[in-house]
C-alpha cells in the first residue's frame, strides 16, 4: 500500500518536470507500462496516481491507462532469450517471483543451457510508455 502510493507520487513527479519541460497542460491519455515482475497491486496504484493528479490545477490529465510488459530473460552464458512462460515453473514458485521478484534467481534457469547467470532485460519497473496530448 505505501508502495504503491510512494510508486505513484514518483510518477506524478516524472510527469510532472516533463509537463514543464514541454509546455504540456492537457493530456487526453497517458500509458504506463509496468513490468511483470513488479511486486505492487495496479488497481491501487492507478487509484492512489489520480488522486495525487485530481489535485493538480496546472496539469490535467484525462485518462490513464497500464500495459503490463512481459520479462523477458537473457543468459550471459549462451545468450538465449526467454520469457516466464517459457520456464516449468511451478504455481508456487511463480508467486514467489511474483511476489519477491528477488528470488528469481533461486528459481530461474537459463532454459537452454541450464546456467543460473542471466540478467532481467524486461518486466521490471514501471514506465511511461505513451502520451497523448490534447483535449477529450
Ligand atoms: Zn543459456
Amino acid at each position: 500500500m505505501v508502495h504503491e502510493w510512494s510508486l505513484a507520487q514518483a510518477i506524478a513527479e516524472a510527469l510532472k518536470s516533463y509537463s514543464k519541460r514541454n509546455k504540456i497542460s492537457v493530456y487526453r491519455e497517458v500509458t504506463l507500462s509496468i513490468g511483470e515482475l513488479q511486486n505492487i497491486d495496479i488497481e491501487i496504484l492507478l487509484e492512489a496516481l489520480e488522486n495525487i493528479i485530481h489535485e493538480w490545477k496546472e496539469v490535467k490529465i484525462y485518462n490513464i491507462k497500464y500495459e503490463v510488459e512481459r520479462a523477458e530473460f537473457l543468459c550471459k552464458e549462451c545468450g538465449y532469450r526467454w520469457r516466464l512462460d517459457e520456464m516449468s515453473l511451478s504455481d508456487d514458485e511463480r508467486e514467489a517471483i511474483h511476489f519477491l521478484p528477488e528470488l528469481i534467481h533461486a528459481f530461474v534457469r537459463c532454459v537452454k543451457c541450464g546456467s543460473p547467470d542471466f540478467s532481467i532485460v524486461e518486466g521490471r519497473g514501471i514506465k511511461i510508455s505513451r502520451i497523448v496530448v490534447g483535449d477529450k
